[in-house]
Parts: structure tokens; sequence; C-alpha cells
């Protein structure tokens, strides 16, 4: 279903999932199961990263033809562009507009490590925007809007600019280059999301923010996030509550589940709307989190 036609339709908030494509055969089982047991809560979207510089298009593309033909759930897939032609972007999405995939997540992506320069066709997001946009206006899509397109943002700031008010403007041009939606890489203050979205309104982006829910669940995995999102901060209040754990490492999972249900519930108070859960491929924090809050959306969960 198209984005506009999601946001229009759904109870608030939306609540989506995101996904990685595996990698092993354990990996493939793992994620069936979690698929399994997050299917009764009907999401109202699911999405599917992308390895940047195309490292993982062909597992993407497997994982996201799998979701879209089990009619559970409507997969939206991550889209990178760093490292990419326009005549390969062009064929991706030629594949997903035939494969009935009515939404996109448009991203740069991230050189890959010990790569210098980006050699492909597009410098940002923006031109992949641009570039979907045109691919939409010349009616390549069977929905005639095209494709619904996501970008990334980032609450706490990008680390690539540190200038935070011309950080706005390159938001902004994502937005005025055909976007329709924002969705914010991982954050564990809400004051960030909160201030985040004022700076959206002052510059003037009206488009919908759906707020990235990480529910962590051990000290590795913490640490795996800080360094992934290229500088999370975690607030001081949830350091303390995890220092006093100790190395009980259920108490770990007990506190960091609550902060997770802690910042929904704040979130929901303040009409967020979307509620995007990066699930690691795990079923359980994420149920966790939404029993708690009662919004899932079958007796059965
Ligand atoms: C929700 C979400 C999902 C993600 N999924 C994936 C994924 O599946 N695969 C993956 O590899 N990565 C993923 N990422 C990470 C993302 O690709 C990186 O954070 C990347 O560094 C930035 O991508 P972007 O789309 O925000 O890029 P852009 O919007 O292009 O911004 C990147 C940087 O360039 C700056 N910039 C933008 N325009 C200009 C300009 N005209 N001049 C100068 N500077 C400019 C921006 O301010 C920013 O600092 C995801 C991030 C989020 C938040």
């Amino acid at each position: 279903m198209h984005i506009q036609d999601i946001l229009l339709a759904t109870q608030r908030p939306l609540v989506s999932l995101e996904f990685f494509p595996p990698r092993s055969p354990e990996a493939v089982k793992t994620l069936q199961d979690t698929l399994n047991q997050l299917a009764p809560l009907n999401p109202d979207f699911v999405s599917v990263t992308y390895g940047a510089g195309g490292g993982t298009r062909e597992l993407t593309r497997g994982l996201v033809a799998e979701l879209r033909q089990s009619d559970v759930f409507d997969p939206i897939p991550h889209l990178t562009c760093v490292g990419h032609t326009e005549s390969q972007i062009h064929s991706l999405l030629e594949i997903y507009a035939a494969a009935g995939v009515s939404n996109l997540l448009a991203l740069r992506g991230d050189l890959p490590v010990g790569t210098a320069s980006n050699s492909g066709d597009f410098q940002q997001a923006a031109d992949l925007v641009r570039f979907i946009r045109r691919f939409n206006e010349r009616g390549l899509h069977p929905d005639p809007r095209g494709f619904g397109i996501g970008v990334a943002c980032f609450p706490e700031g990008h680390p690539a600019t540190p200038n935070r008010m011309l950080e706005m403007d390159h938001l902004k041009a994502k937005i005025d280059a055909g976007a329709d939606y924002l969705c914010t890489q991982v954050f564990f203050d809400n004051h960030d999301f909160h201030d985040f979205r004022d700076r959206c309104e002052l510059a003037g982006i009206r488009a919908p923010i759906l707020a990235g829910i990480l529910p962590l669940t051990t000290a590795s995995g913490m640490r795996r996030m800080a360094e992934l999102a290229g500088g999370t901060r975690f607030p001081a209040r949830l350091l303390r509550a995890l220092q006093r754990a100790g190395e009980d490492a259920e108490a770990f999972r007990r506190i960091a589940l609550h902060h997770s249900t802690e910042q929904c519930l704040d979130l929901l108070d303040h009409e967020v709307t979307g509620l995007h859960f990066y699930t690691l491929n795990q079923a359980t924090p994420t149920l966790s989190v939404l029993r708690t809050l009662g919004i899932h959306r079958h007796p059965q969960v």
C-alpha cells in the first residue's frame, strides 16, 4: 500500500518493523521464527535493509520478494545509492515496480570501509529521491503516484554535518525533491526527538516522522549499536540504571526494555506519527514493548 494510504488508513500510531537480510541458514531460520511471531501484530509495513554499495542487493531483493509473496507483510526495501550507477538503480526500480512494491526508503548509504571516493552517479540521498521521482513521473510504476518515498533523518545529528542548521537544509532538500515521510535513526533520549521535530517544523519540513526505536537487551548489543549508529548517545538516567545492574544480564534486559517502553509511552503522549522498531531480526524485545504499551493489534499476541 502506498505510504500516503497507510498514513491515512492506519490507527495512530503507525507501527513498522525493520529486518536485515539473513546471510546464513541459521540466520534464515531465526528470521523465519521472528516473522512468525511478529505476524499477528499486523504491522503497517516492514522494511528491509540494504548493504551500502549494494553489498546485500540480491539478499534484500530476495527477502522483499518473499515478504511480498507471503501476503502477510507489506515490505519497504531500503535502497542506498552510494557506489551505484543510474542504470543499476533504474533496474532495481523496475524489478520492485514489477513485484508490486509500493514504497522505498531512499538513502545515500556510506562508502564501504577502505573505499576512498564514491564512483557512483549519486552524491546524496536527495539525488536518489529525484531519480525515483523521475521514474514515477514517467509512469513506470503501476500506481499512478509511483513509489512512495521515505528518507532517513537523525535527531542527534548526522556526523558528516556538524552544522545543524545546514543539516536541516539538506533534509528539507530531500522533502522538496519528493520524499513523503521521514524515519529517524535510533535514539535513546526523547528530548532529541522532540527538539528535532520542532526544528523540522521551524525549517518548514511538514512530512510525517516515524520514530526509530531499538529495544536493547544486552550490553554487547548496546556497544555495537553505539558504534554502528555513529555516536548514539545514551541518557545518563539509563546508564545509571544499567550501572546499578552491574553484571546481571537479566536486570540489564529488564532495564533496557523498560527504557524503550517509557520512550514509546512518552512518544505516544506527544502524538508521534509512528513507531519504527529496529528488531535486529529478534521478536521478543519488540513484542515485549508493544505488549506493555497495549497497542498490539491481535488478541493472541
Ligand atoms: C532509518 C534509517 C535506515 C537506514 N538504512 C540503511 C541501510 O539499509 N543500509 C545502509 O547502508 N545504511 C542505512 N542507513 C544509514 C545511512 O545510509 C547513513 O547514515 C548515511 O551516512 C546517510 O544516509 P542519508 O540517506 O541520510 O544521506 P544524505 O541525506 O545524503 O545525508 C548524508 C550526509 O550528507 C549531508 N548532505 C546532504 N546533502 C548535502 C549537500 N548537498 N552538500 C553537502 N552535504 C550534504 C547530510 O547533511 C548528511 O550529513 C539508514 C539510516 C537510517 C536513519
